[in-house]
Parts: C-alpha cells; structure tokens; sequence
C-alpha cells in the first residue's frame, strides 16, 4: 500500500475516467487492508480507494461506501440479503464446476467461504477472459438479490450470483463470496470507511495540502472534516443522502450541512455507567439536573411523519412499526393536532393493565409476537399490552432540538402531546434537582435521590438515570455522555453493572455438557484498533435448550478455522467463533487478568481486565456486535469498582 503523498489518484487506478470503477479496484482495497491491520492503515488505503473514485467516476462512491462497509441499505430500511451458505455453494459449484463435496472438504481446511471460492476460481482454466465487472454492477445485483421472493426466487437469486462469479478477476472471488455471507473480515466498519471518504474529499479538493510542510496542520484538518462527517452521519444516517452532499459541499461541508427527517433513526444518546448516587451527585455538582425512572423495557424512537403516519425504530435504527401496531395508536391519540411532525424518544415496557398498570419484565414484551415487514401484527393478537414512557424529544415541526438543553426539549415534548393516559402514554417519571441542592454535602438531596432511586426499583425499574438540564445538556447522537448517567442497583457487591459481550470461540463441554459447547469465551470490543478483546470463560447462566441452540447456531462458516488476527487474547478455545452475538454478562468483580486482554495498556500496561464469576443474564438480539461494550467501558467500570483496594491478579 502507498502512503497518501506517494499515491496518485490517477495513475495508480486501474482504469481510465469516464469509464465505470471496476469492482476490482475494490477488490485489491480489500487484499491490501487484509493484509495490512490497524485503524490507521485501512483508513489510508481506504482513503486512497476514494480518491481514485472521486478523480475518475465519482458516481460510484456511493456504491463503494455501501460495498465496503458491508450494507445494501441503511439499516431502516431492514433490506436484508437473506442468502445461506448453502446457496453459494451451489453457486459456487455450477460457476467454478468443483463438486459439493470437494467444497465441503477446502471449507474443513481453510474455514473461510471466500478463501474457498477463490482457490476453486484460481484452479479453474477459463476459454476467454472474463469481462470486468463494475462497482455499480455488483451493487445493483446484491439489491436485486434482497428483493427477490416467492416462486422460484432461490433459483433467480442463484443465477443472479453465478453470472457474478463468472465475471470474477484476480481476488474478486474471495470478496464478492464474503459480501455475500456478510463477513467481509477487514475490519471496515462505518467509522474508518467514513473518515477515509471525508479526507479523501478533502485531499482531492487541496492535492496541495500534501506536499511542503504543514503535514501537522493537515493531520488536524483531515480530523476535522472526519468528525464532521461521522457526526452528521449519526443525526441522519442515510449514505444517499450524506454521500451525495459531501461531494457537493466538499470542504465546506459540516456537521450541520444536513438535517434529521423523520423516517430516518438517528442513532440514540447512550449513558455512562457510574457506581452509585453519590458518584452521580459528584459528577453533577452545582449543576442542575434530573432523575428519570430507568424503565427495563425496549428502547422505541417514534417518528411522526408529515403524511400523518408514526413509525417506531429501535435502538439499532432497524424498523418494528410492524411489532407495534397498539403503540402507532397510543401515539396518534396522545399527539395534539398542531403536532406535524416529530422524533421522540421513549422506552416501550410491557404492562399488565388489570393489575394497576403494574410494570413486567423484559422478558414478557420479548415474547410478544415478533412480525416482520412482510406480516404486520394485527392489534387483535396482542397478548401482552404495553406502555410507551416518552423521554426526550430530537426533532419537532421541522426544527431540529439537538443543541437545546434537556429542560428546554421537556417543555416541548409536554406542548406537543395531551396529557398522561396511565397504561399508555407516560412521560418518564421524574424528579428535578435544581443547582443550588445538586451537593454531595446535601443530606436533604441526597436522601431525595436515595429514595427516589427505591421507588423506582420498587415499580420494577433497573435503577434511574441522571441527566444534566441545563449545562452540556443537548441530545448527543450516539455518544455514551458524561451528561446522562445510569445508576442501577448493585447486583452484587462490587460489579454494579453488566457487561454485553461477543461470544468468540469456546470449548467443548465436559459432562453432562457433553455435545454441546462450554465454556464460550466472551470478548468486548475495541473500536479503535477494530479488535474483539477477550474478557473471560462464561458457562453460567445458561439453559441447556439455549446449550442446544448454540450448538447448532455455532456451525458451518460460523467456525472458523484459526484465531482471526483481531482476536485479541491468550486463550486456545477449541473452536473459534465468527463474531454474531452479543450476551448480557454479570459477575461479581472485575480484576486484573495476564491471559484476557480486555482494556489492555488501559489500567495496566501489558495485562487485560477479566471478570470474576460471570454469568450469562440474556441475550441482546437488537445489538450489533461492533456496538457491544468497548475497552473503554470495561476499564472505566475497574476504575469505578468500590472494592478497588482489593483488587487481586489471577494467575
Ligand atoms: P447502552 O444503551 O448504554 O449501550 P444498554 O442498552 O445495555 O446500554 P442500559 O445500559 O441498560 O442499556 O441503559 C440505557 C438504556 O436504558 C437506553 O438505551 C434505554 O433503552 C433505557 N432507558 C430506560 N429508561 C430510560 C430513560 N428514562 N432515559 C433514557 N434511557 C432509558
């Protein structure tokens, strides 16, 4: 790979302007940045990518972003590609004519579908030289893919992939077969994909700014523009709509070149884990603030759209109007005429009407029925009803509210709809502590909060939430702040929080466990070096169905055949897993680790951080495995361990 200066758009693409962008420009992208690890190295080799792409046919940047991160389509639009294995292997088969089994053997050796494809492509002899495919090509025909059904529809979406394979040049194979089985492994996730096509962009509108010095300057610029295009990315995570307008605004673009629409999820405002209410209180000294019940439902942000029609996006920004049809209705009723348009946020909790609204578990509202985009749930079938607690609000009548404080947004949330409706429609409940009490001295608010924090957990809550009203108190798109924190109730002495962790590998069970897989081993994740972090061994918790499940879920290309080199840790499972899940984990402590690696170089230079006694709470369907707990919140959550004194190193 060549550094930015010695790269030239130009002369180092493989084909010529006004021509379509060959797939393979692609393709060796991604060969390169297998090859070569770390943040810093993809972004400039990515970087590179785009400005070739933006010099010679800047109508394929759009396609490559969704390419190289891996997505047909913004997550709200919940367009799936919905192809197995086994569909490529057919594929596979009639493209290169190497028989099933033989696949099935190269597939036992190598562990990677991509890696297979592309020695059955290489050992192939072709009569004429495939005609070269495009970016736009490839991208158009995985949307064809998505939107096949009915009839027939395996069969269209198989020859739709052979035709592809065919066309197959140098590594082209290998990553076409990966984007197919969505693993496309060189750790190009949005946030290096986005900076690279931010200073890609800037790089192409200033070439100067690369020769003669001031390289400091540059490196300040080019962060910059890159936060810049993330943050805008986070209010309004459309890439047809931030692509398009980078290319235009180019150096003048900024995070406010672009506003929400309802329609499209921003990505929620997340919470700081802190240990307790006086280190709340600490953190909130003389500032203002508010305590909200932490309600133990789903997280739902309501869309109401100007044609009058409300949609509900979870956490991740995946659509479920289709799951709750009672909640579209509760929010029509409760929304007062003038109310055109909004974005609100709120927790969907399941509620048991004939028992004085009396809150229940998590689990009742998972066991709703789940419908799809396909098959609405009727409102006739609903078993378990549900309360929406509205929050805050992001978006009214056209304006955007992001920079207003908290009790600004409040008052508007409040204008907008009518009043409470108990079962329904709530707002969050809540008490103000306004800044002269917010003092770690005050008894008087001290016992406020204690008690309140009980209320709470007696209503069936996790604990509460503090949030700043007024200083630093704007909605901050996909940030875990300082200004909203969640406080809930120590489970276990020491460990006040649980951590949501990947399984990665594990070992085979012993026992009565025999057959099935235990211990897993879990990791959390690193965003900067886009490495999984081991964080410990977890074999309590489990049910033995859930046992069976996984044994079969943690089959075929799930298991790969080595250690990928962004696993980081000492352990040797006996078999290692592609990274699909995210596990809620408990324990009792956390504590300083020579064979985990969770947090390494954080709080000790060349050991991890590992809990002790973990066990298994329930599985995070709605969670990606990049957005699971981060090194930074495993080595914030030791730093905050009440028991830290204690501290002990497992050897
Ligand atoms: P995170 O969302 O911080 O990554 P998480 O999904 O495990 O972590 P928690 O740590 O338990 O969730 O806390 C945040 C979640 O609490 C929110 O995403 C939201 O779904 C829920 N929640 C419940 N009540 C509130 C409230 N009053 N304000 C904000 N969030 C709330």
């Amino acid at each position: 790979s060549l550094s930015l200066e010695r790269y030239s758009p130009v002369e180092h693409a493989c084909w010529n302007a006004g021509q379509p962008a060959p797939y393979l420009h692609l393709a060796r992208t991604f060969d390169l940045m297998e090859a070569e690890r770390g943040k810093t190295k993809a972004t400039g080799i990515l970087c590179n990518m785009f400005r070739s792409l933006l010099a010679l046919s800047p109508e394929d940047v759009l396609p490559a972003v969704y390419l190289c991160t891996n997505k047909i389509a913004a997550d709200h639009e919940n367009m799936e590609l919905n192809i197995g294995c086994s569909l490529v292997t057919a594929a596979l088969e009639e493209a290169c004519g190497t028989n099933k089994s033989k696949i099935r053997e190269m597939y036992n050796n190598l562990g990677d579908l991509g890696d297979v494809a592309q020695l059955c492509r290489q050992t192939q002899s072709l009569l004429a030289p495939p005609c070269a495919l495009s970016i736009q090509e490839v991208f158009s025909v995985l949307r064809k893919i998505s939107v096949e059904t009915g009839n027939g529809s395996t069969a269209r979406k198989k020859n739709l992939i052979v035709n592809l394979m065919r066309s197959c040049r140098e590594k082209e194979m290998k990553f076409l077969v990966r984007t197919l089985v969505r693993n496309l492994r060189i750790g190009a996730m949005m946030r290096t994909a986005l900076p690279a096509l931010a200073q890609s962009v800037f790089i192409n509108s200033s070439p100067d700014c690369l020769h003669g010095g001031g390289l400091e300057g540059l490196k300040e610029k080019l962060q910059s523009i890159s936060a810049a295009v993330v943050e805008a990315y986070n209010i309004l995570p459309s890439l047809d709509m931030l692509v398009p307008s980078l290319l235009r605004k180019g150096i003048e673009f900024s995070s406010t070149t672009l506003s929400m629409i309802p329609s499209i999820p921003i990505k929620p405002m997340l919470a700081r884990i802190t240990n307790g209410v006086p280190q709340a209180l600490k953190l909130f000294q003389g500032r203002a603030f508010t305590c909200e019940y932490k309600y133990d439902g789903q997280r739902a942000q309501i869309h109401k759209l100007v044609d009058g029609s409300v949609r509900v996006f979870s956490r991740n920004g995946d659509e479920t109007t289709f799951r709750f049809p009672d909640l579209v209705n509760i929010i029509k009723e409760s929304c007062k005429p003038a109310t055109r348009t909004f974005i609100v946020d709120a927790e969907v909790v399941a509620v048991d009407r004939k028992n004085g609204c009396k809150l229940m578990s998590f689990q009742e509202l998972s066991s709703r029925e789940k419908g799809s985009k396909s098959s609405f749930v009727t409102v006739a079938s609903i078993k378990v009803n549900i309360c929406v607690f509205v929050f805050d609000i992001m978006f009214a009548n056209g304006e955007q509210l992001l920079s207003f404080p908290l009790r600004r947004r409040r008052q508007y949330l409040k204008d907008l709809f009518f009043d409470e409706k108990l079962g329904y429609f709530e707002y969050a409940k809540e008490i103000t502590v306004e800044s002269e009490d917010a003092s770690l001295n005050s008894e008087a608010t001290l016992a406020k909060i204690n008690s309140f924090f009980e209320d709470a957990f007696n209503s069936s809550c996790e604990g509460i939430m503090v949030k700043s009203l007024d200083v630093d108190a704007g909605y901050v798109a996909s940030k875990h702040t300082d200004t909203w924190l969640k406080v809930k109730r120590d489970y276990m002495e020491g460990l006040n929080d649980s951590l949501d962790l990947v399984p990665i590998g594990a070992w085979h069970g012993n026992g009565r466990k025999a057959g099935w897989y235990s211990p897993f081993l879990m990791a959390c994740y690193n965003p900067d070096s886009e490495e999984f972090q081991s964080v410990c061994r977890v074999m309590s918790g489990f049910s033995d169905s859930f046992y069976a499940e996984m044994k079969e879920f943690f089959s075929g290309e799930k298991i790969l055949s080595s250690k990928p080199p962004y696993y980081q840790t000492v352990e040797v499972p006996d078999r290692w897993f592609s990274p699909e899940l995210v596990w809620e984990i408990r324990g009792a402590d956390f504590t300083i680790s020579p064979v985990h690696q969770a947090a390494i170089g954080l709080v000790h230079p060349s050991r991890g951080i590992s809990i002790r006694f973990p066990r298994f709470i329930r599985s995070v369907p709605d969670r990606n495995v990049e957005d699971c707990s981060t090194s930074s919140d495993v080595g914030n959550m030791f730093q905050s361990q009440t028991r830290k004194m204690d501290v002990r190193i497992e050897d």
